[in-house]
């Protein structure tokens, strides 16, 4: 079945592009043009996921994302906020929204953090891997051992943790607020840079060439997709 994407945006043209675009993409799209009509299309209709933009006539969007939340509505939430509306961003993730994309944005974004989201909500939780081995690395995540050419290799908790989840999301793109919610738990005093940091930190260990990483790409403007 396709996944149901409601798109809630006053602007006819972006509207339409949008439409056109996300159907080609198989999802299947509806639209609502300003804050009530969204709300009241999300309440009455079941959504996998609601592109939401902030300036709405109306209703805006963050009041449009509280109401839904607080009538217990778990679709995944992608807010569209203006560029540089900062506390714009933190006030949509506290208000219960999943994720952010700032006007203007460019479509393989906006694809990558859309399917992002829908595999965090409602989809069941991968299988969890206990043991994986790609090129010359053997990790067991049970016994928190990894070898690199058979030589025990020490990666501290954080590192496997991310290690783990990006081997149980491979082939995927991952974007830093998912490894942040998934690894961190939204610990306090972490940030993208955290995750970054963490990246390089595994590659350093990993990868043959930590500046041309086979394993673990970046994708540019999202996050990452480990491909063993
Ligand atoms: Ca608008």
């Amino acid at each position: 079945m396709k996944p149901q994407i409601l798109l809630v945006e006053d602007e006819p043209g972006l509207v339409l592009t949008l439409s056109d675009l996300l159907a080609g993409e198989g999802y299947a799209v509806q639209s609502a043009t300003d804050g009530r009509g969204g709300l009241a299309r999300a309440t009455r209709e079941s959504f996998d996921a609601i592109l939401l933009d902030v300036m709405l006539p109306g209703m805006n969007g963050f009041e449009v994302c509280r109401e839904l939340r607080k009538r217990g509505n778990r679709a995944g939430i992608l807010m569209l906020t203006a560029r540089g509306q900062l506390p714009d961003r933190v006030a949509g993730l506290r208000l219960g929204a999943d994720d952010y994309l700032t006007k203007p944005f460019e479509v393989p974004e906006l694809l990558a953090r859309l399917e992002a989201l829908l595999r965090r909500v409602g989809k069941p939780e991968r299988a969890r891997v206990n043991e994986f081995r790609f090129g010359q690395i053997h990790v067991n995540f049970q016994t928190e051992e990894v070898y690199k050419d058979e030589c025990r290799i020490a990666l501290p908790g954080k590192e496997l943790e991310l290690l783990r989840y990006l081997v149980e999301h491979r082939d995927s793109v991952v974007s830093r607020e998912e490894l942040l919610e998934g690894v961190w738990r939204y610990q306090r005093g972490v940030s993208s840079r955290t995750v970054d940091v963490h990246i390089a930190w595994l590659r350093q260990k990993l990868e043959e060439n930590p500046q041309a990483p086979r394993y673990i790409h970046t994708v540019r403007g999202v996050g990452y997709r480990f491909a063993p």
